[in-house]
């Protein structure tokens, strides 16, 4: 009869758990991210710890934040009697990363994201933007390629446009669901966002330049003169040198930044 591990875990797919086996695979993520002695990781959901075990080896400080309490005593057998890892159990999405920050040095993030967080808990690390590096990211392939897409490719919109105000962002290579135990349904791919130390483009009130992008993607097949009216002219959009019967695909985060602070200025138009 065969003996079950204390430490068998179930994935919980209310957890987003989808583990990572491939060697190939692991070692291509940590050749990515080429950790070094003297680097503060922060990895989000360990899980079985499939990433972990190169990123404690790099000598590196890593903390590790892990949401399911069943998995703690997993993490604790193989990593608690390494001095530099150090384990969170909780909820990454409300975690304070500032804790986190010792004399000044940046966080380096990683993550096979659990997929349905993955959006929220981007948005979440960007408001500690000052404080981060890089982050790493296991995402599916269709939010990478909309984290990464240009004006004009049809994955360009909203969450690109933002997330590119605070970062580069660098999709680095597919992974594909056979590297995960269970097997997501769709496929996966790695990204390197880095935010600017100093942003290419900056708008006056990011909270407007959010509503502009917004308010345009949802109108995403109208012209901008249509798609903005309720925010701005037709004759304001000329003004800006921009096309104002271009489609929002096509407009430039620069051009979204020159929108949002005419807006900013003209409070009362339209
Ligand atoms: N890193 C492991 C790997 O590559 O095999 C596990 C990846 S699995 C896709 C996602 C991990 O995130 C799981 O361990 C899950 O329990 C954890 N998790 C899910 N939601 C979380 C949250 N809100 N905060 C922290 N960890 C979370």
């Amino acid at each position: 009869m065969s003996q079950k591990s204390p430490f068998e875990h179930r994935a919980r797919k209310r957890f987003g758990q989808n583990f990572l086996h491939d060697a190939g695979v692991i070692n291509r993520i940590i050749r990515a991210i080429a950790p070094k002695s003297s680097d503060h990781l922060v990895e989000i959901g360990p899980g079985q710890g499939a990433l972990t075990r190169d990123l404690v080896d790099s000598g590196a400080r890593l903390d590790v934040v892990e949401l399911d309490q069943d998995l703690v005593p997993l993490l604790l057998a193989n990593f608690s009697l390494k001095d530099n890892f150090h384990l969170h159990q909780g909820d990454a999405l409300r975690f304070d990363f500032s804790q986190l920050q010792q004399q000044g040095e940046k966080l380096r993030v990683i993550g096979n994201l659990p997929y349905n967080i993955s959006t929220p808990l981007m948005f979440h690390l960007l408001s500690y933007q000052d404080l981060i590096e890089d982050m790493h990211f296991m995402l599916q392939k269709e939010v990478v390629d909309r984290l990464a897409a240009g004006p004009g490719d049809k994955h360009y919109g909203r969450l690109g446009i933002m997330v590119q105000y605070y970062c580069q962002v660098d999709s680095l290579f597919p992974v594909g669901s056979g590297a995960f135990n269970p097997a997501p349904k769709v496929e996966s791919a790695i990204v390197r966002l880095r935010p600017y130390k100093e942003r290419p483009h900056m708008a006056q009130d990011v909270k407007q330049l959010e509503t502009v992008v917004r308010t345009a993607f949802t109108q995403r097949r109208k012209t901008l003169r249509n798609a903005l009216k309720s925010l701005i002219t037709a004759d304001s959009i000329e003004s800006l040198g921009i096309d104002a019967a271009s489609r929002p695909e096509r407009i430039t985060l620069a051009e979204f930044v020159a929108i949002s602070d005419h807006i900013s200025n003209n409070p009362t138009e339209p």
